[in-house]
């Protein structure tokens, strides 16, 4: 399984991010040992476990809801944070970073999906943050991209617009504010129920869990 998912990825050019949430690290090592390197996870709690368990040359992803007061645990050496969502979390990640010593890669999280969801910015939401004097003054955070989840729909013309809509965002952002930043790249969208649509669609990063590892207890 493991080998032609990221094989057929690989191929297309696509980062696979392996989501091992509820997953003991032994099963991380697995995959590690067949070369996996991107693993997320999308509690706190959970990634510094495992990450203080596991091999130091493996990038950890942070793909939950983060809150301002947990960001100083994960600053130190979390590799990309896809749930950027407000300006007020951005400011504290770029003072976590500067007292870490670093720059942090992180993602606009957009809400994409027709479930109401308290999480995620539309494209006017992330226009203010972008134009704000705030976000121009921080240096040490970088965007890379978006992400996005799509409805748990049955119709998968509903989850190929939502991902088209999520790479239209992209274009647009890329071209207003990020024209001359070529690490402003992805797009991070596609889990294990529709990560084909999400490829289709433009995708550049795809988040998987239940696929890889069997389905979450
Ligand atoms: C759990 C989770 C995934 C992976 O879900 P699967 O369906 O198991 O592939 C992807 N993205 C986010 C934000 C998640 O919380």
């Amino acid at each position: 399984m493991y080998q032609d998912l990221s094989s057929a990825l690989n191929a297309r050019g696509v980062t696979l991010v392996a989501v091992s949430k509820t997953q003991p690290p032994e099963r991380l090592l697995e995959l590690y040992r067949l070369g996996q390197r991107h693993f997320a996870e999308n509690r706190v709690q959970e990634l510094l476990e495992k990450q203080t368990q596991l091999p130091e040359d493996i990038h950890w992803h942070l793909i939950g809801h983060l809150q301002t007061n947990k960001v100083k645990f994960i600053a130190p050496f979390v590799h990309l944070i896809h749930s950027v969502d407000s300006l007020r979390l951005l400011v504290e990640i770029n003072k976590q970073a500067a007292l870490a010593g670093r720059v942090i890669d992180c993602l606009l999280q957009f809400h994409i999906a027709q479930e109401e969801t308290k999480f995620g910015l539309d494209l006017p939401e992330a226009r203010l943050l972008l134009q704000s004097e705030t976000y121009h003054n921080l240096q040490q955070v970088r965007l890379c991209g978006v992400m996005g989840m799509a409805s748990f729909s049955e119709d998968p013309r509903q989850v190929q617009a939502e991902f088209e809509a999520l790479r239209q965002v992209f274009e647009q952002l890329k071209q207003e504010f990020f024209a001359t930043a070529p690490h402003f790249k992805e797009i991070s969208m596609g889990m294990s129920g529709d990560w084909e649509i999400a490829v289709a669609a433009g995708s550049t990063m795809v988040r998987i869990g239940s696929l890889l590892f069997g389905a979450r207890s």
